[in-house]
């Protein structure tokens, strides 16, 4: 038996979430168009014949750490390096960017081995346009592998699971079997209310606002939960809301239907919106609604 943990780093955006729930074949985490849709260090379980790993889905690295929540995000997703057997660095296809070239060189510290995942290349119909990236990019550090693949397809996503099963410590399985996520109910509802909230809002305020579950319980077969949006400003309560209470319902009756999908029984969802000032720079309040460091 073979079992280890292998960390997903890269800019937002490269599909590092999509990558991981291909992985483990489960939504474990949300995706979404926006960047920094991922704030969490998340587990998903990958179970083999022979062979179990642990994947932690990184925030995406901030070059400007400004804000407290910035700066936590990058704290997590360093903090999750020291401890893995292999770092899956995940660039997109055909594209390179400053923001990559910033986690590159935070990689430069990490003792464990990297391999290179170019992703989304789906989009590219002939492959040879791919060449001239990855001729760029293998000398830039010893990587253990280099594996082209499409998450979004799931091409190519075996071949990963195979290479990085062999590459794995023997040692028991850190999980049962059958246990994919590594995270409890109340946070899968926090994250699922967000994204649907991320995917329905305009652009700038999706950072502005967090999602707390505060009381899940069975109640036979149905399952009740309460959670809180928390806001800015009056003006974004405003917006989440809706007008006459649309928007809510729209996110509410979204996440709820996934939830009863996810769960296989009937859920009980109440949303509510809160305000809460400056919360994305008040290192109490970001310990308070789960993000580590700050
Ligand atoms: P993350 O921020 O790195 O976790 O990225 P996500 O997994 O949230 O993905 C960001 C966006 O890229 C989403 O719109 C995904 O659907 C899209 N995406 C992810 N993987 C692929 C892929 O293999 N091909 C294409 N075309 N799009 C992808
Ligand atoms: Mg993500």
């Amino acid at each position: 038996m073979r079992s280890g943990i292998v960390a997903i780093v890269g800019r937002p955006n490269v599909g590092k979430s999509s990558l991981l729930n291909a992985l483990v074949g489960q939504k474990v985490s949300i995706t979404a168009p926006k960047p920094q849709t991922t704030r969490h260090r998340i587990q998903g379980v990958l179970h083999g014949d022979n062979a179990q790993i642990v994947f932690v889905d990184t925030p995406g690295m901030h070059r400007a750490a400004k804000k407290a929540l910035n700066k936590a995000m990058n704290d997590a997703a360093s903090n999750s390096l020291h401890y893995v057997d292999l770092a899956l660095f995940v660039i997109e296809a055909g594209r390179w960017t400053d923001e990559d070239e910033a986690v590159l060189e935070r990689l430069k510290s990490v003792k464990s081995p990297v391999a290179l995942v170019i992703n989304k290349v789906d989009k590219f119909s002939d492959k040879n346009d791919l060449l001239p990236l990855m001729e760029k990019l293998a000398p830039l550090r010893e990587w253990a592998f280099v594996m082209p693949l499409s998450a979004l397809k799931g091409a190519n996503v075996n071949v990963l699971a195979k290479q990085l099963m062999e590459r794995m410590p023997e040692g028991p399985p850190l999980y049962p079997e059958g246990q994919v996520v590594g995270h409890d109910l109340s946070f899968t509802i926090s994250e699922m209310v967000r994204e649907k909230l991320m995917r329905s809002l305009a652009q700038e305020l999706p950072y502005a606002l967090t999602v707390e579950t505060e009381a899940v319980e069975r109640e036979g077969g149905l399952l009740k939960a309460s959670a809180i949006i928390w806001v800015e400003r009056d003006g974004q309560k405003k917006i989440v809301i809706g007008e006459d209470g649309a928007m809510l319902k729209r996110v509410g009756t979204a996440a709820r239907r996934e939830l009863e999908e996810m769960t296989g029984g009937k859920v009980f969802l109440k949303l509510w919106v809160r305000v809460k000032e400056g919360w994305t720079d008040d290192p109490k309040a970001l310990s308070r609604f789960g993000y580590e460091g700050g």
